[in-house]
């Protein structure tokens, strides 16, 4: 089939958003489970696999339908394409497998605000089809979900639904009265009073076959009270009793390490009250703990009013919702952040945060990547990701380094690295070309040419109008079947994109 017309899955010219917007519910569907042609070869390209070995140059990537089928060098001899391949000359350009996100949240924010009310279907679709134009081609919903996600979930694992992958911590396991401070609706959280109930509310979790199960364990600076250790205990033996890993969002050192002692499998936040110790980076290398360090969450209370011209950046337009813009650019924003009293103890956090990035990587604990992107209006999904690589880099990662965090650990963190996080033969053809290469200079993350989820190829967004054509689309259209999905939650299939993690 021609390229233009798989493109239209990514990219609207205004005629054809227009007839999407007519069109009946199903057409989304369609586009996605279009025919793929059945080979396909990038030529020339510069390779990084994800594994942070070095780029190898003028290499061929052979696609077929879903899958990587070959890689090679780019000789002339070595050009022996099955009849009907379709080549595409990829000179100058460098390949990266698609980012995995996983710590993200869907639907909790509406324009500049958090809204309890916004997790609707068409609001969790708009975001993973964010995420997937941002080349973020995986993400886990780190809690405050509502059951719904389970239906898009599977309408994902038929093949009926585009947008980034998505993986589920169900609703997460928060604290009466305490975190998580987000505003969500009642099926969004449990707060269990004892350990027992803990327990309860994991099976429940379990029974809809989530992810992860997710528990938060802060007391944000003495104004609230934090999860006890026996409720925390309780939830990750239970989980893990039920083949379920677990991820806590934390902050301070010493919560860390009773949470890795009790056996969490996620530090889902960077430590930042002080720098990590020998006894927790021991700790987490033998129990073979993930740390995702979250750098972007720290910056952005204050990077858009220390940098403004940030806010005329397009990449960032276009992941950010009228609403937010206006009030970023608007006259008082600087001086509302300069004299707000908590910016400071963000700012030592930030830095506590790269140091500790820095001595976890360089000890050898596994570092996953994340961004809590979607939580707040702050945490722009798509654009977050982009910026945490950067923050990585600063914090003193190669770019090699921050990618291979963002790709193969993250799906080693996610348990689908048999099927995706490097570019290898047999895995799934997630990947993006770039136009120059990240190894150079990390911000040519953003120069994406083309994004390749399963092998579907798309554009990211070009211009605004596009992707609020693309969005307006989104909120009148439902995902196909989702009342008939309900069904097919109980029958995963294995192999799947959505197969759960062992712990
Ligand atoms: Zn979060």
């Amino acid at each position: 089939m021609s390229n233009s017309s798989r493109i239209l899955r990514y990219v609207l010219p205004s005629a054809s958003a227009l007839l999407l917007l007519l069109a009946p519910a199903r057409s989304l569907a369609q586009m996605v489970t279009a025919p793929l042609p059945q080979f396909t070869a990038i030529e020339h390209v510069r390779l990084i696999d994800g594994t942070g070995r070095p780029p190898q140059s003028n290499v061929t990537v052979v696609v077929e339908g879903q899958h990587i089928q070959a890689i090679r060098a780019s000789t002339p001899d070595a050009r022996s394409l099955p009849p009907g391949t379709r080549a595409i000359d990829a000179s100058g350009q460098t390949m990266i497998p698609g980012l995995i996100n996983a710590h993200g949240h869907l639907a909790l924010v509406n324009g500049a605000a958090n809204d309890a009310s916004y997790y609707t279907e068409p609001h969790v679709l708009a975001e993973l089809r964010q995420y997937e134009h941002y080349g973020v081609l995986d993400m886990l919903s780190l809690g405050l979900n509502r059951d719904l996600i389970y239906l898009i979930r599977a309408q994902q694992t038929a093949g009926n639904l585009d947008g980034a992958t998505v993986f589920v911590a169900d609703r997460g396991i928060g604290v009466p009265g305490g975190a998580p401070p987000i505003p969500h609706a009642d099926d969004q959280l449990y707060a269990p009073k004892n350990a027992d109930e803990a327990r309860r509310d994991v099976d429940e979790a379990a029974s809809r076959h989530t992810n992860f199960i997710k528990v938060w364990v802060d007391d944000l600076h003495g104004k609230l009270p934090k999860m006890q250790p026996e409720i925390y205990a309780a939830v990750i033996d239970e989980a893990h009793k039920q083949h379920v890993p677990v991820a806590a969002h934390v902050y301070a050192l010493a919560d860390a390490k009773l949470l890795v002692a009790a056996g969490v499998d996620v530090l889902g936040h960077s430590v930042r009250d002080q720098r990590v110790d020998p006894e927790l980076i021991q700790a987490m290398k033998k129990h073979g703990t993930f740390y995702i360090p979250t750098l972007e969450l720290d910056a952005t209370f204050f990077l858009f009013a220390d940098h403004p011209e940030l806010l005329n950046d397009p990449f960032l337009i276009r992941a950010t919702p009228a609403a937010e813009l206006a009030k970023l650019r608007s006259p008082g924003y600087k001086a509302s952040v300069d004299s707000d009293p908590t910016i400071a103890q963000h700012r030592k956090d930030l830095e506590m945060a790269k140091t500790n990035l820095r001595l976890m990587y360089r000890a050898g604990v596994r570092v996953g990547f994340g961004t809590d992107s979607g939580a707040t209006p702050l945490r722009l999904p798509g654009y977050a990701e982009h910026l945490e690589l950067q923050l990585m880099v600063e914090a003193g990662l190669t770019p090699l380094e921050a990618l291979h965090c963002a790709t193969q650990n993250n799906a080693k963190l996610l348990g689908i690295d048999m099927q995706t996080g490097t570019v290898a033969p047999g895995l799934r053809a997630n990947f993006l070309l770039l136009d120059g290469s990240p190894a150079a200079d990390i911000a040519n993350t953003r120069r994406i040419v083309s994004i390749w989820h399963n092998g579907h190829a798309g554009s990211p967004w070009t211009t605004v109008a596009q992707q609020d054509a693309y969005k307006a689309s989104a909120a009148n259209t439902h995902a196909p079947d989702v009342a008939g999905a309900t069904a097919m939650q109980t029958k995963r299939r294995p192999g799947t994109s959505a197969a759960a993690p062992k712990p």
